[in-house]
């Protein structure tokens, strides 16, 4: 018995080869991201692309399957990829530790034949949209909050974009966050599931759910939302804003911990070893290496700057404080 018995039965020959040829990136490997990964790599999905900026933190294993507790500290993609890789050793799997910014979306992106969002942010949703504007690959929008998850397939021109639901990203304080709503394990999973099987759609050629799914676990409800008729002039036009808009340095509060995340654009390429060496001195403090990170504090604040340029500093700090520290230890 083949590995995919039961999925070729169901869908035939001809697309399990579509399958087996298909390459997908997954932008996200959290808690949908987790559930999209393990369903395409079951499935057989012949190159799988995971991106992801992140480390696992033991908050995370509520809803994250990829991971267990040995996969603390450890970057994202790369705990993804060795799990995937033991769940399915046939298929090729690319890891990337990086933040998806405007610089190298393209490069990770538009090589997919299907973009998967296990992300958790609009920056991330509005340039995968443009990327696929600009190479016409779909993409299919994931989120769940709460006990509330949406899923819809996107691929314009066949379909609107996500610019003709939303014209721009919602202001921080619209949008309810970790933070303020936390999220259900399960409901993650069911979002994660109806996406991946969207993705599958897409990669056989059948038609996708044409409609927006909302869904509220917890209180039994199910909508489709049809899709807004009028297409916006950004996916009309091919306008990508941005993909376009060279924006270098973006502040954040981060989610549930007072502090400030600081991403960078286009992504850096440190050289830690040197940086470590020259912040030892700056306030004789002490610095820890891993390849891929630099951790250390000034004052009462813990800073962490990640190899692509990206830091994260964890106490009271002010968004101008951080971006002030920036340029001064990097020019
Ligand atoms: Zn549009």
């Amino acid at each position: 018995m083949s590995r995919y018995a039961k999925q070729s039965l169901f869908l035939g020959e001809a697309s399990q080869l579509k399958i087996a040829h298909a390459s997908v990136a997954i932008v996200g490997l959290g808690a949908t991201g987790s559930v999209l990964a393990q369903w395409l790599a079951r499935a057989g999905i012949g190159t799988l692309h995971l991106i992801d900026r992140d480390f696992v933190e033991i908050s995370n294993l509520q809803r994250q399957l990829l991971y267990d507790e040995s996969d603390i500290g450890q970057p994202k993609a790369l705990a993804a990829e060795k799990k995937l890789r033991s769940i399915n050793s046939s298929i090729k799997i690319y890891a990337h530790v990086v933040d998806l910014v405007p610089d190298n979306a393209e490069k990770l992106l538009s090589h997919a034949d299907v973009i998967g969002d296990g992300s958790d942010n609009f920056d991330a949703r509005f340039l995968m949209n443009d990327v696929s504007i600009r190479h016409r690959i779909p993409w299919v929008y994931s989120g769940a909050v709460g006990s509330e998850g949406m899923v819809w397939p996107i691929h314009p021109p066949a379909t609107p974009c996500f610019r003709c639901l939303m014209e721009q990203p919602p202001e921080q304080a619209d949008i309810d966050t970790c933070d303020t709503a936390g999220v259900l394990g399960p409901v993650t999973g069911l979002v994660g599931s109806w996406a991946a099987t969207e993705i599958l759609k897409f990669v056989v050629d059948e038609p996708p759910q044409p409609d927006l799914i909302r869904l509220d676990q917890w209180s039994n409800e199910r909508q489709f939302i049809h899709a807004p008729t009028d297409r916006c002039r950004f996916c009309l036009e091919g306008i990508t804003e941005f993909l376009d808009t060279p924006w270098q340095i973006k502040t954040s509060a981060l989610c549930g911990t007072p502090g400030v995340q600081l991403r960078v654009n286009p992504a850096r390429d440190l050289d830690l070893i040197s940086l470590s060496n020259r912040l030892k001195y700056r306030k004789d403090s002490d610095w820890k290496r891993t390849p891929l990170f630099i951790q250390g504090k000034e004052g009462d604040v813990a800073i962490t700057i990640f190899k692509d340029g990206r830091m994260i500093f964890r106490g009271d700090i002010l968004p101008e404080r951080a971006q002030h520290w920036f340029h001064e230890v990097l020019g």
